[in-house]
């Protein structure tokens, strides 16, 4: 059975004052894994602030959560901040890096090629979500995971095996998903909380993405594109775009799935999703993204049309299609 490393336990027990962070633009597993670190500080008597660069997005507002996530650091001198589910420093937020000393970070991560930049780090890309790792502190310390604390590890293991469907979901999370129901939870109830997010708005950026897929290299390259004009159009958010990519990668005979999306003047947002041995990371790693074997994503300095060529390009020259 994996184990947290001692030195951060021995971190938890000692100290009382921690600050909990994670990536911005986050997921679910990043702020699955906040509130659970949260709900399990919280329930070990200690003394904790929530931190995210972006806040909570929209689509989670219903999630119950220990205490409230700040967009700005707080000015306090924690004794351990921890920084979750993020593989690159790049992607903590603005400040945070100027505002907290390396020495006082614990890295807690399941990204391949985290350069464990903190002064703890627990770097593990066998386990499917870092909410599996947060587990992992509440079976030693003996918190159950019930309500709240088992919300939140189950949107956690949700979002990082797609609902349990990808090739990182090992038995050892469906037990951990099996502890959490046996404990109350109610997995019609959640996901309908989780799933029934959509506005009509979304359902029509859905539509008229949709349409505008386009294949490449033989189709098996899907790509699916957001443009500002068609968030205008549609009246939706870069937030309402998140989940564009699933319905590309159902496209028969599609290898790398591919979703796009303006998000600013000259910088799209792009996301990529493969199946087996087809190693999306490679690609994102050369645009100074990252991600895992099968899901990674990163920035274009470029506009749509523009990022879209150089990528479906840069694809099939890194997977030699
Ligand atoms: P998504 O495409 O859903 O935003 O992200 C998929 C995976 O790629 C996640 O594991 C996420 O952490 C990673 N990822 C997305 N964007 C970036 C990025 O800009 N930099 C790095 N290092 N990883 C990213
Ligand atoms: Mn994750």
């Amino acid at each position: 059975m994996k184990f947290p490393p001692q030195e951060i336990l021995t971190a938890i027990e000692a100290a009382d004052s921690f600050l909990v962070a994670s990536h911005y633009n986050p997921d679910g597993d990043a702020i699955g894994s906040m509130a659970a670190m949260g709900f399990l500080l919280q329930a070990l008597g200690k003394s904790y602030d929530l931190y995210n660069y972006s806040g909570l997005p929209e689509r989670y507002s219903w999630l119950e959560l220990p205490k409230s996530i700040s967009t700005h650091i707080p000015d306090h001198n924690y004794e351990w901040v921890f920084l979750l589910d993020c593989g690159d420093l790049d992607r903590s937020g603005d400040n945070f890096m100027s505002s907290i000393a390396r020495d006082k970070l614990i890295n807690i991560d399941h990204h391949m090629g985290n350069p464990e930049f903190g002064g703890y780090n627990w770097v593990d890309p066998s386990c499917s979500a870092v909410g599996e790792m947060i587990s992992l502190f509440a079976r030693h310390f003996e918190v159950p995971l019930s309500k709240g604390l088992g919300q939140a590890i189950y949107l956690a293991l949700i979002t990082d095996t797609g609902s349990f469907s990808y090739s990182n979901t090992k038995p050892e999370t469906l037990e951990l998903a099996a502890e959490i129901i046996r404990n109350g939870l109610d997995p019609g109830e959640f996901t309908s909380k989780l799933q029934n997010q959509w506005t009509l708005n979304k359902a029509h950026l859905v539509g008229k993405a949709l349409q505008g897929i386009e294949l490449f290299h033989e189709d098996k390259i899907g790509v699916i594109s957001a443009t500002q004009k068609l968030m205008q159009e549609t009246q939706t958010s870069q937030e309402d775009c998140e989940g564009l990519i699933n319905l590309v990668r159902q496209i028969k005979g599609v290898q790398i799935a591919v979703s796009l999306r303006e998000n600013g003047e000259n910088t799209t947002k792009f996301s990529l999703r493969s199946w087996g041995d087809t190693n999306v990371r490679d690609v994102a790693v050369f645009f100074g993204g990252g991600g895992h074997l099968n899901a990674s994503g990163g920035l274009i300095k470029a506009p749509l049309p523009e990022a879209k060529q150089v990528l479906v390009n840069t694809i099939a020259e890194v997977l030699s299609f």
